[in-house]
């Protein structure tokens, strides 16, 4: 099995090295990521320069460019074949709800959508940010959602958005099917001074949960659970087709 990884929180990121660990168990491990934290980065492809891959001491391969490049150069080009899957992962942090609009981290997955077979992207979350996270048992869970891939007959152009709460094993009580939850507005940005008196803007952080009840990514993460959402890249709107169009039946053009 041919297995490509990348992330978005660059390359040296130790949530890359646990999946590249546990997953050389299953075949052939391939690591293009970007060459520095490139979060919250979305679907971006760099367009008005060139890329350079930069083969590092590991194998691993360092690309100065966004999450999203680092998986399309890859299949594109790069590689010199069609892996057999993406991961994407393991992020230091959540991307529930609408994180995933945002989320570097499901964009390299998404990219891999093309693929015969679905792509995973793969999240740790804890809740005390400032305690070191403990990859290895998030990656053995995604090894053992790889091992059972072949048994899912879902169609490509699927994500598997993947949140493992950052708990001892022991601890986590299973893996739920979730929707995924929304978050309120973000916080204010923060406004800042430079040394000449200009005023700058850093982003805040993201919003509140909102709708986060039973059936939600960020119920399932609350209570101890692996939360497993099936992201689409169809962003269609089905629920609206019906109103939208009766309203355009009354527009005259
Ligand atoms: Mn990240």
């Amino acid at each position: 099995m041919e297995i490509l990884l990348s992330n978005d929180d660059g390359v040296h990121a130790p949530g890359l090295a646990a999946h590249a660990r546990a997953l050389s168990e299953l075949g052939n491990v391939h690591v293009v990521a970007p060459d520095g934290d490139r979060s919250a980065f979305s679907h971006a492809l760099t367009l008005e320069k060139p890329l350079c891959p930069t083969v590092l001491d590991n194998g691993f391969i360092a690309l100065n460019g966004t999450p999203a490049d680092c998986v399309h150069v890859a299949l594109n080009g790069l590689l010199g074949f069609t892996p057999d899957l993406v991961v994407s992962g393991i992020n230091a942090g959540a991307n529930l709800g609408d994180d995933v609009i945002y989320s570097g981290t499901v964009a390299a997955a998404m990219e891999g959508r093309f693929l015969d077979s679905l792509s995973l992207a793969v999240s740790a979350v804890n809740a005390q940010r400032s305690v070191q996270y403990d990859y290895d048992v998030a990656a053995g869970i995604t090894l053992s959602i790889v091992k059972k891939l072949p048994d899912l007959a879902i169609s490509r152009r699927t994500v598997l958005n993947i949140n493992i709460p950052d708990l001892p094993l022991k601890q986590i009580k299973g893996v739920k099917i979730t929707r995924l939850g929304h978050r309120g507005p973000a916080q204010d940005v923060i406004e800042i001074k430079d040394p000449k008196g200009r005023t700058h803007y850093w982003i805040g952080s993201a919003g509140e949960e909102e709708d986060a009840g039973p059936g939600t990514d960020f119920h399932a993460i609350r209570n101890g659970y692996v939360s497993l959402t099936p992201l689409h890249a169809d962003m269609s709107s089905y629920d609206t087709f019906d109103a939208v169009s009766k309203w355009l039946d009354e527009i005259s053009i």
